[in-house]
């Protein structure tokens, strides 16, 4: 890690000349072992722009890993993943340009406690995007307008309810321009009353055009705002189609017996 303050300004990737409907996001053949554990097995997946893709299956099957699989919180064993075209790299300064395009938002929220909600919001930015703490700020009043906890920017973390964080964490991601945005249970720490807050900013991007994937056990967001359903179970897809497809018409007695359990 450096400390320098330096900002890692962002210049354009070299991307192949290719057709505008490539996928942003293709993982294919992937698999990933914790020791003897076989975690993510063939994992095969492509998302298009645009696209709202959820992720449901039971604790344990391998969601969270395919997630930070995506911008390399994770190696993979074998396998590609690429982002708009553009194959994962191992690390290094191109690793820092991929990764600021895949936000991520976990169930833990993660902002910085010591620091006040603005500042979360425009470290990235100006660290990152080398914007000026001027413009940095601009930007992110507007993200967090748009979120609704504007009048929080200049109080800590532990200041906010836990569905206010999570909103900031999503402001957080948007000030840094993802192609995609991924989300790992975005809700499941939250207390009932404030899972609806975070689901509306959620169901609000999907409707401006996001790239989404969702790991969510909220079924109302899948039917409300997915495109596509992807069910997995010990490491593996099991199912992969539309809302409709996956919860009137579904195929495996796994994914059954998971929905019986939950709906
Ligand atoms: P999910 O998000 O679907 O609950 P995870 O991706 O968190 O599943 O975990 C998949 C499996 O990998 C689980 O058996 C989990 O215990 C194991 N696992 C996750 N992270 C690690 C790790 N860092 N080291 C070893 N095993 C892990
Ligand atoms: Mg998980």
């Amino acid at each position: 890690m450096t400390t320098s303050t330096a900002p890692v300004l962002l210049d354009a990737i070299d991307r192949p000349v290719t057709d505008e409907n490539r996928p942003l996001l293709e993982m294919s053949h992937v698999e990933k072992y914790f020791g003897d554990l076989h975690v993510l097995k063939d994992i095969n997946l492509k998302v298009t722009k645009g696209e709202v893709l959820v992720i449901i299956g039971p604790s344990g099957s391998g969601k969270s890993t395919l997630c930070r699989t995506i911008n390399r919180l994770e190696t993979i064993d074998s396998g590609t993943i690429t982002i708009d075209g553009v194959p994962l790299p191992e690390e290094g300064k191109q690793l820092t340009k991929l990764r600021a395009e895949v936000g991520m938002v976990f169930q833990s929220f993660n902002l910085f406690s010591h620091k006040t909600i603005l500042d979360n919001v425009t470290l990235a930015p100006r660290k990152v995007r080398g914007l000026s703490k001027a413009a940095a700020e601009k930007e992110a009043m507007e993200l967090l307008a748009r979120v609704g906890v504007d009048s929080q920017a200049n109080k800590l973390p532990a200041q906010l309810s836990g569905g206010q964080q999570q909103r900031v964490a999503i402001a957080r991601s948007l000030a840094m321009h993802p192609k995609v945005m991924l989300f790992d249970e975005p809700t499941s720490a939250l207390d009932p009353e404030m899972i609806n807050e975070v689901l509306d900013v959620m169901v609000d991007l999907a409707k401006q055009g996001m790239t989404m994937i969702v790991v969510t056990h909220e079924m109302g967001f899948a039917r409300q705002a997915a495109n596509r359903v992807v069910f997995m179970a010990d490491g593996e897809i099991l199912e992969d189609g539309t809302p409709e497809e996956f919860f009137t018409h579904t195929k495996t007695d796994r994914a059954k017996d998971f929905l019986s359990k939950i709906l």
